[in-house]
């Protein structure tokens, strides 16, 4: 008989989890409040960072580069399933240095690519040129440069799409309720408590509730510390696609969309569950977004928002079992890599819920070191 996993929010950490559970022959349900536009991954921008998983010197280095691998076959997989393109492109990306300090860190980040096997070289200033066309960097302020051909983005709001409707048509159920579920313990396990009051016993549960995971297991008296870090995104759009490269600066960056839709993002800021935009955060992107790019004037700013990442208490992920409960497995806290992960998390969370082991390199994901805290 096929297992049976209940899955908490719909995010793409979720929606990974189901997708990879259907995949193996699992029966899935996903619970989620009412999505809102405002979910992490909606809001985000889909840059998936060049990793390459046989030489990287870190573990979660490694696991980008693994889920990079897992997004080529997914992707291919989806729009074969859906007819739903989630734009999943090696589009490659271009980091600019403005500052003499800017630059000696982007040199740091070129020894660094190059030692975990990833490809990147300095370029002039006649190839952002090329690949950025004449509006690019008007007032001349860029020093250096590098380029990342490896770099890759995904269309996440498409991704999200493809992945709910592939999630159906395996028949996964997808539950989306007007209000918050809650868990409650009782001995070693967890069970869930509907909004109309009807409670779920016997599941298996993958929590995938990204920032408000903490909120969902503090009533069971168990702790897992999460902050929310707000994330502020403007979108412009242009007549036409003027280029097909990501640039980022430090950690803000512009991505163009095939259908000009271009991206602009994002603040990092710790704002509580506040979701709202501010007129200093949307301020601070549409000026960076004007000295990157003349094409981005005020004028083609159509929309903003803000969304908030998971982030832990020593930045890295939650993956594992949580102490004393037999019957669920957690995977959230990928703060500004959650889009990238989830394919990866979602495999790893799976191998869990079938009670295998994990390679020890991931221990250090484990939520063992929680107690240490
Ligand atoms: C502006 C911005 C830019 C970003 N850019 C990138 C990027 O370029 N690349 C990248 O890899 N990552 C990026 N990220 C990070 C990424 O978006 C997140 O790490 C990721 O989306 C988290 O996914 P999630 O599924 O864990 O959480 P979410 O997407 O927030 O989903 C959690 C879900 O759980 C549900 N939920 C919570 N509590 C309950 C409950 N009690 N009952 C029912 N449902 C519940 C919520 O409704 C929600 O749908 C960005 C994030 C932001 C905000």
């Amino acid at each position: 008989m096929n297992k049976r996993l209940t899955i908490i929010g719909g995010g793409i950490m979720g929606l990974s989890a189901a997708y990879a559970a259907l995949r193996a022959g699992w029966r899935v349900q996903i619970l989620d409040r009412a999505l809102a536009p405002t979910q992490a991954s909606w809001a985000g921008a889909g840059l998936i960072t060049a990793a390459n998983p046989e030489r990287a010197s870190h573990p979660l280095e490694r696991l980008c580069g693994l889920s990079n691998a897992i997004y080529d076959r997914w992707s291919r997989d989806l729009l074969a399933e859906t007819g739903i393109d989630n734009e999943y492109t090696r589009c490659g990306g271009f980091h600019i240095a403005r500052s003499r300090g800017d630059a000696a860190a982007l040199a740091g980040a070129l020894v660094e690519w190059h030692d975990n096997g990833v490809e990147a070289r300095w370029v002039e200033r006649e190839e952002l040129c090329a690949a950025f066309g004449p509006g690019f960097d008007p007032k001349h302020s860029v020093l250096r440069a590098a380029h990342v051909p490896d770099e890759r983005q995904v269309r996440n709001p498409r991704h999200l799409l493809a992945l709910r409707k592939a999630i159906r048509q395996r028949g996964g159920e997808l539950v989306e309720l007007a209000a918050e579920i809650r868990l409650v313990r009782c001995d070693s396990r967890l069970i869930v408590q509907m909004p109309d009051g009807n409670e779920l016993t016997g599941e298996t549960l993958c929590l995938c509730a990204g920032a408000w995971s903490q909120q969902l297991l503090e009533p069971c008296g168990i702790r897992l510390p999460i902050t929310p870090i707000r994330g502020q995104m403007l979108l412009y759009h242009l007549d036409r696609p003027l280029f097909s490269s990501i640039l980022y600066e430090g950690s803000r960056y512009v991505v163009p969309r095939r259908d000009g839709h271009v991206l602009v993002g994002a603040t990092v800021e710790e704002a509580g569950f506040d979701c709202d935009t501010t007129v200093a955060g949307v301020e601070e992107l549409r000026h960076f977004a004007a000295s990157c790019h003349a094409a981005l004037g005020p004028k083609r700013m159509a929309r903003s928002w803000a969304g908030l990442r998971p982030a832990s208490f020593d930045g890295l992920p939650y993956l594992g079992r949580l102490n004393g409960i037999d019957n669920a497995v957690v995977a959230t806290a990928q703060f500004r890599n959650g889009l990238q992960l989830a394919p990866v998390f979602a495999e790893l969370a799976l191998d869990l819920l079938r009670g295998e082991t994990l390679p020890s390199e991931f221990d250090i994901f484990s939520l063992d070191r929680l107690a240490k805290v």
